[in-house]
């Protein structure tokens, strides 16, 4: 087997033969890890084999490939995978040329395509961390992936957590499958597109689904007014939660004029009010009882149930 240079990886004669001595220094800094040639606009990675055509004086190195460096940029097609793998190790062994194989290997078996791995490792700022030979964890905006591979076939898993009553999330330990047997452009896609957001809607959607449904259950065996004992033959006086500060108070729209407040009491941001009614309204009272229960499931007031079970007086 023929020497091979440990900075550049290349064979020692022929490298040391071809490439100009300012270049061999550069490389020998393993912490200049990309090189920009500003003539072709074109980024490469160390290991490229066109790189030993260039002179010190020409390029910029770089040791981090940031989304902000390489915007306007070219990648060289001959090396585009091998920077976008090197800038995603991230770990103690980033600079390991041994690591940086076995990741190459890795994603050459995934089927990895060069615009994949630029997306998740130099747009993004995707992390490697190589766990075994089929298996490579991605870290991708605070989310842990694990690309596994069983006889060829690629699976990908997403790291376990629990939801919390305020929607927040922890992670607990262990992976769950979030897809099986797919091509590595659609695990870029996911990885790349997943947001916890996405589910906390889903979360959220569904928890008011059943706070609302229970909420209306309560409303349905609630009494939001009471009815007086008979003093008038003409008259019915009652008592009645409305709204007050939380929203429109339903007794005080035009129509119901009829209604004749005697007494108002102020109760946790709503109002308590004695009534006068005709006695012929009643029906008409009724439905805006009603008409109040309605607005308070609209309006998702919660606490209306609690403030008419304080208020409204069981027997009078
Ligand atoms: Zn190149």
């Amino acid at each position: 087997m023929e020497e091979k240079s440990k900075w550049t990886g290349m064979p020692k004669n022929e490298k040391s033969k071809m490439m100009d001595t300012g270049m061999i220094q550069l490389l020998q800094n393993p912490e200049n890890r990309f090189l920009y040639n500003p003539r072709t606009n074109t980024i490469h990675d160390r290991q490229c084999t066109r790189v030993d055509a260039f002179s010190a004086g020409e390029v910029e190195v770089s040791g981090e490939l940031m989304p902000e460096y390489i915007r306007g940029k070219h990648f060289c097609p001959q090396c585009a995978q091998k920077a976008a793998v090197r800038n995603g190790i991230r770990n103690r062994y980033r600079y390991s040329q041994d690591q940086m194989a076995l990741c190459m290997q890795f994603f050459c078996t995934a089927g990895a395509a060069a615009e994949d791995l630029i997306k998740l490792f130099i747009r993004n700022t995707g992390s490697i961390i190589l766990i075994s030979m089929d298996c490579m964890e991605i870290e991708f905006n605070g989310e842990k992936w694990r690309l596994v591979l069983t006889d060829g076939v690629l699976s990908l898993l997403h790291n376990n957590y629990t939801v919390h009553e305020d929607y927040s999330r922890s992670f607990v330990r262990g992976f769950h499958v979030q897809c099986r047997n797919v091509p590595f452009h659609m695990i870029a896609r996911t990885i790349c597109g997943y947001s916890f957001k996405f589910h906390e809607a889903e979360y959220k959607a569904a928890a008011e689904k059943v706070r609302s449904e229970k909420f209306r259950t309560i409303l349905a065996i609630t009494d939001n007014y009471a009815v007086c004992k008979r003093k008038s033959l003409l008259f019915d006086d009652c008592i009645f939660v409305d709204f007050g500060k939380k929203t429109q108070e339903l007794a005080k729209e035009e129509s119901n004029r009829w209604i004749h407040i005697t007494k108002e009491n102020e109760h946790k941001g709503y109002t308590v009010k004695n009534c006068r009614i005709p006695r012929w309204k009643r029906p008409d009272f009724e439905k805006l009882m009603h008409a109040l229960k309605d607005q308070a499931l609209t309006e998702s007031l919660y606490d209306y149930p609690t403030i008419c079970e304080e208020a409204v007086p069981q027997t009078i």
